[in-house]
């Protein structure tokens, strides 16, 4: 934005060089003109003077419209940038809201963020998910020949095994949520489907991640170790195993950025006690990372606008098959994901009480382990 304005005065300054330059050369041509030594008649001066000011007017005309337009440049800059920093500002960091929602107005928190809050310190033994995938990896089955085989020799009805979801996971497996422990185990128990070539396991979880808010961009990998164990009484043996550093998010090219680790539960733990961290000359508030990403082009999660697959984009607003950012918003807002899972689907696709939205933020925090 800076530099739009800069070249706005720049053009201002150039057409003020250019109508003064024309005026001057205006006067210099009238003024030859009325000179008797170049013996130019009254009439011929007439003339002369008179093309020579609708010269100058044509030019303070285009003087004109080069500043109006270039305004306009300059105007759609800056709000070009304003949608680039609203759409960061959206990006569907519930850290980021919930920090600012307990500055800003606390209360009132959304459905998404009170539930990130109470979740994320709950046990999570209720989970019955088993994971079905051959047991040979260089197989080419899809999850639909899974479940057939599967089906084949697994009747739930003979077995008394209570299933409450069968899930495709990605192109390769299935995941199958039992009703409770003891239909678990006696899935995970049945020697039939071991034998015709597919393994039965419970899901991995997914390590916590954490956010560490306003590290100093130039700090190294090693440094952030180093004040973890010298300056936050960290354990050396702690950092160097059960930590691994992740991926940097906020606004880019500015002095402190964000970032996220991968921790242990019990690091967790330890380094939520301490609310923030010291690292080099900075002291940084450290908090739960609990993000889901939510493509700009389809609406669909867990994935972003670059690496999106769908054949066609998405309208958050409406769900037509449309960019966002040409909807016309003739129609009250459709959540494409609710009305994919038969949800109440009344609000747009980015709406933060989303059930959809809310069920993937749940899902997450299910699948990760957070230890007792
Ligand atoms: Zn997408
Ligand atoms: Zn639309
Ligand atoms: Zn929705």
């Amino acid at each position: 934005m800076e530099g739009s304005s800069t070249s706005g005065a720049d053009v201002s300054d150039y057409t003020r060089l250019i109508v003064e330059e024309v005026s001057y050369n205006e006067q210099e041509l009238i003024k030859y003109c009325l000179n008797s030594d170049n013996k130019i008649g009254k009439k011929e001066t007439a003339t002369i003077t008179t093309f020579i000011k609708q010269i100058v007017k044509r030019v303070h005309d285009l003087a004109l419209k080069l500043n109006l337009t270039h305004g306009a440049y300059v105007e759609a800059n800056k709000s070009r940038d304003k949608i680039c920093d609203s759409l960061e500002a959206n990006t569907l960091t519930i850290l980021d809201l919930l920090s600012k929602n307990e500055t800003n107005h606390q209360g009132n928190k959304s459905y998404a963020q009170t539930l990130k809050s109470k979740a994320v310190k709950k046990t999570l033994h209720s989970d019955n998910s088993v994971v079905v995938y051959p047991t040979d990896k260089t197989t080419t089955k899809n999850p639909e020949v899974i479940k057939q085989e599967m089906k084949a020799v697994f009747n739930p009805v003979a077995e008394g095994v209570k299933i409450t979801a069968v899930r495709n996971l990605g192109e390769k497996g299935l995941l199958i949520r039992a009703a409770g422990k003891e239909d678990l185990n006696a899935i995970m128990a049945n020697k039939t489907l071991k034998s015709i070539g597919l393994t039965v396991s419970r899901p991995m979880k997914r390590l916590p991640r954490l956010a560490l808010f306003g590290v100093p961009s130039e700090i190294t990998e090693d440094e952030i170790r180093e004040s973890l164990i010298k300056l936050n009484n960290m354990e050396e043996r702690e950092i160097m195993d059960q930590m691994k550093i992740g991926f940097k998010f906020g606004r880019k090219g500015g002095l402190t950025m964000n970032l996220t680790i991968e921790v242990s539960p019990e690091l967790r733990n330890k380094l939520l006690n301490l609310k923030k961290v010291y690292l080099g000359w900075s002291c940084c508030r450290i908090e739960d990372f609990v993000r889901i990403s939510r493509c700009y082009r389809c609406c669909g999660f867990n994935h972003v606008q670059k690496s999106c697959k769908a054949p066609t984009p998405t309208c958050a607003h409406c769900a037509g098959s449309h960019d966002t950012s040409t909807c016309e918003k003739k129609h009250p807002p459709t959540c494409t994901n609710c009305k994919k899972f038969h949800l109440a689907h009344d609000h747009a696709a980015s709406d933060l009480n989303c059930p959809s939205y809310i069920n993937a933020l749940q899902g997450l925090i299910n699948r990760t382990e957070y230890g007792n």
